[in-house]
């Protein structure tokens, strides 16, 4: 692990957590950069998103370093999506007007991915507010849904 650590820049901060020494996710793992903490255990971290889209904006990480979901191990994603449902929970029943929220997880630059350290947003709704996630919705026909579900139904593993 020393010199796959030295080549990647990353760092063993634990017996558990591996970071990359440029992510700026990463340092505040290693609490080298100031975040609001709103809960942290072994493998998980989830703080306050400093460019709130709502009032209690909050952003839930795996410690370890992965690019995207797809690079995530499956029981490091069980703890994070575990953490996902205890933030949401709290942040319904302690933030004023709170009716709803919305969990938003991007990858890749195309998707609006700007910090390359996966992370899920959890973005607290209130009524009449003005953010929109709508999309145009679009028109399909059956034989269409049909040739896409079989291209990823065979890549499925
Ligand atoms: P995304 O566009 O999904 O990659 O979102 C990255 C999010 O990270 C943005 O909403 C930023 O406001 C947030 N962010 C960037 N740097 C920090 C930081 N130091 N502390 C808290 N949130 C941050
Ligand atoms: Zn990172």
């Amino acid at each position: 692990m020393g010199w796959i650590a030295f080549y990647f820049n990353l760092s063993i901060i634990s017996k558990e957590v591996v970071v990359l020494d440029e992510c700026i996710f990463c340092k505040i793992v290693k609490g080298e950069i100031p975040c609001t903490k709103l809960y942290e255990d072994e493998q998980v971290l989830s703080f306050l998103d400093i460019m709130p889209a709502a009032k209690g904006h909050a952003l839930v990480i795996p410690k370890n370093h992965y690019a995207t979901l797809l690079d995530m191990p499956h029981e490091e994603l069980k703890f994070v999506t575990e953490v996902i449902q205890k933030v949401a929970a709290a942040t319904m029943v302690a933030l004023p007007e709170v009716e709803g929220f919305n969990v938003l997880q991007s990858n890749n630059e195309v998707a609006g991915q700007l910090v390359p350290h996966v992370h899920f947003h959890i973005i607290p709704r209130h009524k009449d507010d003005k953010l929109n996630f709508a999309w145009e919705q679009g028109a399909s026909e059956m034989a269409e849904l049909k040739k896409y579900a079989e291209l990823v139904k065979g890549k499925i593993e």
